[in-house]
């Protein structure tokens, strides 16, 4: 049988760059990249027949401790950028603000988009230098969960740290002492706990989250994952730990500009050794965000 992709997909991890954070974004690579903006995307979503994607704002690039002086302005004008892109899309477009947890002006940043028109804040532990090994790290990162748990903020979250060794004791930390202080809203797990690929820090990762994945708030994002690099049994045992966590948790994301939703779907059709109807039920999973 001939597998098909389904009649609208949705994107569910996607990446907007500002003119300001797209010129962040070439310094890191140290080459000239082509705009990853609005209209870019849009044309995608339109060729492609993708209803619609969840962007996510790298306001924390410009709080990054990477660069020489963190500039929370910086950040919140990307924040302030993308929620008007998303006010003058909202029929395609889904929108997470970003944070540095570390900043302790995170929780006004919180505050400031509590009932506004995203759906929640994105946060990535290794650009904001998070260390799930560091107390005051924990701590804060915590106080920030328990703030978006009670502005009724979802959380959207890029867990692998840069620690070299990211795994199961990392995982367990953040369990115990971070998603247990956000216990009502909606917790996505960014590229399957990883950061691209599939390696063995970051099955250890998902691993130590299966038992926990019958929590009714944690839910899976596959982008970035699957890739042609990731060797045949490598994708055997994500497929198990796929299983282990239900098929219903995972949902459908690119990465875009990485990835178009089309390649990335066709790529997850050619490579990954799931069923047929397993892999139609990731494509049509939905977050309530996006339903
Ligand atoms: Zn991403």
């Amino acid at each position: 049988m001939k597998r098909q992709l389904p009649d609208s997909l949705v994107d569910h991890h996607a990446h907007l760059f500002s003119q300001e954070s797209h010129k962040l974004f070439e310094r890191a690579a140290g080459r000239p990249l082509p705009p990853f903006s609005t209209g870019e995307l849009l044309n995608v979503l339109g060729q492609e027949k993708v209803s619609k994607a969840v962007v996510l704002s790298v306001g924390y690039m410009f709080a990054s401790p990477d660069l020489s002086r963190p500039d929370l302005k910086g950040l919140r004008a990307e924040n302030d950028w993308l929620a008007r892109q998303v006010e003058e899309h909202s029929r395609r477009l889904v929108g997470f603000f970003s944070i540095n947890p570390l900043m302790k002006e995170s929780l006004g940043e919180l505050r400031r988009w509590a009932d506004s028109i995203f759906a929640g804040v994105k946060i990535h532990m290794a650009n904001s230098n998070v260390d799930l090994r560091n107390k005051s790290h924990v701590e804060q990162l915590a106080s920030v969960f328990e703030e978006a748990n009670t502005l009724n903020l979802d959380i959207l979250i890029h867990l692998r740290t840069r620690n070299p060794n990211f795994g199961k004791e990392d995982a367990e930390i953040f369990i115990e002492d971070v998603l247990s202080r956000a216990p009502t809203v909606t917790v996505q797990v960014a590229h399957l706990a990883g950061w691209s690929g599939y390696d063995d820090a970051t099955d250890s990762a998902l691993a130590t989250l299966v038992p926990r994945s019958d929590m009714t708030n944690l839910i899976f994002d596959l982008s970035a994952v699957v890739k042609r690099s990731v060797q045949a049994d490598r994708l055997e045992l994500l497929v198990e730990r796929i299983r282990a966590i239900g098929i219903g948790k995972i949902l459908f994301g690119t990465d875009w500009p990485e990835w178009t939703p089309k390649k990335y779907a066709l790529d997850l059709m050619e490579l990954l050794p799931l069923k047929s109807e397993e892999l139609s039920t990731i494509l049509s999973n939905r977050a309530s965000w996006t339903a």
